[in-house]
């Protein structure tokens, strides 16, 4: 299986770096890991196909995180005249926040006969939920964006992928990203605590834990772009067997 940072960016544009969205090509299927606001911009960068795409994974509903979607929708209707389905899946109200933001931004967009067969799936938080060879299990977390937060942990062709979405640490982290193959967590701070968002010295506390294979940070500020010592795009040891990584936009991984 194969990860792709489209866009691991915060909602600012810092770095000059996309708005979330990861890239997963499994054996069987081809999904989003959120869709920001920029992601379509991403994607024409990194020459991806939007057809490709079976499934969108939502974590929460912040423009950086779900605002691409009108975009992506209205490019499968109008220019890249998809004919697959598409399953977007988020937290609870995910449909009506969808359909709000389409109608704000493209008016009579809400009320489009999508060309392709288009379903809204609203997961429940601890409740799996699966699509064809993707399995979900959201945890709820720390993060105000007006519905439930959500980690991910994502399971595929026998690889467990989790994402922490934004969040300040809540011990559901643990639970949503232990033993993963790859975690890819929020790093917004580098010790400065903040209501809503998680800083890496907060994620190296609770790294025993976790214990996840593989750690990437993403979601960086100015800030944490900033420093040295995370700038550089190389594992560092931390103790715990970790492989520890910043994500860049246009990243490969092999998880
Ligand atoms: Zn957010």
């Amino acid at each position: 299986m194969e990860l792709r940072f489209l866009g691991c960016g915060d909602a600012f544009g810092s770095g000059g770096r996309f708005n979330t969205c990861f890239l997963v090509r499994a054996a069987r299927a081809s999904f989003l890991i959120d869709c920001g606001a920029s992601s379509m911009i991403a994607m024409r960068k990194f020459e991806i196909d939007p057809n490709e795409i079976d499934c969108v994974l939502l974590s929460h509903l912040h423009g950086d995180h779900f605002g691409g979607l009108p975009f992506f929708l209205l490019d499968a209707q109008l220019a890249s005249r998809r004919s697959k389905p598409l399953v977007i899946a988020g937290p609870p109200t995910t449909e009506r926040r969808l359909l709000d933001t389409m109608e704000c931004l493209f008016p009579r967009s809400s009320k489009i006969d999508w060309r392709f067969d288009l379903r809204i799936v609203e997961m429940a938080a601890g409740t799996s939920w699966h699509d064809g060879p993707v399995s979900v299990t959201p945890y709820l977390v720390r993060h105000q964006c007006g519905a439930p937060p959500f980690a991910l942990r994502i399971a595929c062709d026998g690889k467990t992928i989790a994402y922490s979405g934004d969040t300040e640490w809540t011990d559901s982290l643990i639970d949503a990203a232990r033993d993963a193959d790859l975690f890819i967590c929020e790093a917004y701070f580098h010790d400065k605590k903040v209501k809503f968002h998680l800083d890496l010295e907060t994620v190296l506390e609770h790294l025993d834990e976790i214990r996840p294979k593989r750690l990437v940070l993403t979601h960086l500020s100015p800030d944490m772009l900033g420093r040295a010592d995370v700038g550089a795009n190389v594992g560092v040891d931390v103790g715990a067997d970790v492989d520890w990584t910043v994500a860049e936009d246009g990243m490969v991984l092999t998880v």
